[in-house]
């Protein structure tokens, strides 16, 4: 790796993991209809307004052992976590994605997604003041940026939705509304056959990940899941392996067949 893509790579972590940090921010506030710029930061339970020290991305939840220093209060581990993922995709888009715009239109989705996954986890919902605009959003960077023609990202973004959409009805509500205008910008973003693979990676993750959370107790029998950590999960194995992933699948699956 060259010295300038290792110095890019940790200015592009740190201005990750940082505004990872700001979206914990939306994802606690934005399901209760509060700003996200005003008031600061305090702690949710004792209300002690938090000092800068307190709020440097992983290291303070680090150093503090993951408990508020003023009451003790448990700070979730979703604050580290989601501050790492944002920073980690930023990094990986660097890596993998081969020009700026695409980059940048990449480094945008990921915001997006990390924010939306946030909200489910604090509240599980994927609030429409994050996914309409979203899609918006994305379907505009990845026209303009080059992520796909317009055809594909139009096609993918109706093909992500539709396809949603026929599962809520199909499952009489148990794959949520919010999930279906999600899939307007995944299917922008990844087009209609790797919006579709994402799919199936996250409804694998969904049933592993649930399976094992049932087995270990950490989750009551119809205790319901946050559908969306599972979502990016599947959005990124896609993004960053789809091609491989799909050429295994044509030649030992299909060929099988033939
Ligand atoms: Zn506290």
């Amino acid at each position: 790796m060259s010295a300038v893509l290792q110095m890019e790579s940790v200015f592009v972590f740190v201005l990750g993991i940082i505004v990872g940090s700001f979206l914990n921010v939306v994802a606690y506030r934005v399901p209760r209809g509060e700003s996200v710029v005003a008031p600061r930061s305090s702690c949710p339970s004792c209300h002690t307004v938090l000092r800068s020290v307190e709020l440097v991305p992983i290291l303070s939840w680090l150093c503090l052992g993951g408990r508020c220093r003023h009451c003790g209060s448990t700070i979730p581990v979703r604050y580290p976590i989601l501050e790492l993922v944002t920073g980690a995709l930023w990094v990986a888009t660097l890596w993998w994605i081969p020009n700026w715009p695409a980059r940048v239109a990449w480094a945008v989705f990921w915001v997006l997604l990390v924010a939306v996954a946030g909200t489910d986890l604090t509240s599980m919902r994927v609030p429409n003041i994050l996914s309409l605009p979203g899609a918006a959003l994305a379907v505009g960077l990845s026209g303009v940026c080059g992520v796909h023609g317009w055809g594909q990202t139009l096609l993918g973004a109706v093909v992500g939705a539709g396809v949603l959409f026929a599962i809520h009805l199909l499952s009489r509500g148990s794959m949520g509304l919010g999930d279906v205008k999600l899939y307007l910008s995944i299917g922008a973003m990844l087009g209609p056959l790797y919006a579709m693979e994402s799919l199936v990676m996250a409804s694998l993750s969904g049933v592993m990940v649930g399976y094992g959370l049932r087995m270990s107790g950490l989750m009551k029998k119809r205790e319901p899941m946050p559908f969306v950590p599972h979502i990016v999960i599947g959005v990124v194995v896609i993004a960053f392996f789809g091609h491989p992933l799909t050429e295994w699948y044509l030649h030992n699956l299909l060929a099988t067949g033939v």
